[in-house]
C-alpha cells in the first residue's frame, strides 16, 4: 500500500542528509505498513530475525533520527512506553484502556478551542492534544467470551 509513501519518506531522508542504512530503511518501512502505532520493542521484535545484530537501542536511535526530521511522531500516553506514528498529518487518537491499542480517527481540527482558550486566558496557544479512551472491539469481544 505504501510504496509511494516509502519513496517520499526516503526522499525526505536524503534531503536531510541522513544516511539510509538497511536497518533505518526497515524501521521506516515497518512503521509505514503498520497501522498499530508500535512501541520500539514491538518494532525490534518484528525485525530481529532480519537483523540479528540489531539491538533495541539501535531501533530507538533510528526512531529518534526519523522523529528529528519530522517523519515520525512519538506518542507518550501515561507512563506506558512511547509509541510511534508514521502519519504526520493531523489526526486524533482513540486508545484502548485494556490493551493500549491506539487507533487513528479524523475529525476537523478543533481550532475554535484554541482561539477560545487564547481569548479566555490571554495565552498564545502552540498546540492542543486530544485523546479519547475506551475499550476496543477485540477487548470487548474477549470480555463477553469470559462471561
Ligand atoms: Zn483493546
Ligand atoms: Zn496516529
Amino acid at each position: 500500500m505504501s510504496e509511494q509513501r516509502l519513496q517520499e519518506a526516503i526522499g525526505t531522508l536524503k534531503e536531510s542528509g541522513v544516511r539510509i542504512t538497511p536497518q533505518r530503511h526497515a524501521v521506516l518501512e515497518f512503521l509505514l505498513n503498520s497501522m498499530t502505532h508500535p512501541t520500539a520493542d514491538e518494532i525490534y521484535k518484528a525485525l530481529e530475525s532480519k537483523f540479528p545484530n540489531m539491538s533495541v537501542a539501535t531501533v530507538y536511535n533510528n526512531l529518534r533520527v526519523l522523529r528529528e526530521i519530522g517523519l515520525v511522531r512519538e506518542l507518550t500516553y501515561g507512563d506506558s512506553s512511547s509509541r510511534f506514528d508514521c502519519s504526520t498529518t493531523e489526526h486524533y487518537h482513540i486508545i484502548c484502556d485494556v490493551c493500549g491499542k491506539i487507533v487513528d480517527f479524523h475529525y476537523p481540527s478543533l481550532d475554535e478551542v484554541e482561539s477560545l482558550a487564547e481569548q479566555v486566558t490571554g495565552f498564545d496557544v502552540s498546540y492542543h492534544r486530544l485523546e479519547i479512551y475506551g475499550t476496543c472491539e477485540k477487548c470487548k469481544a474477549l470480555a463477553t467470551q469470559k462471561h
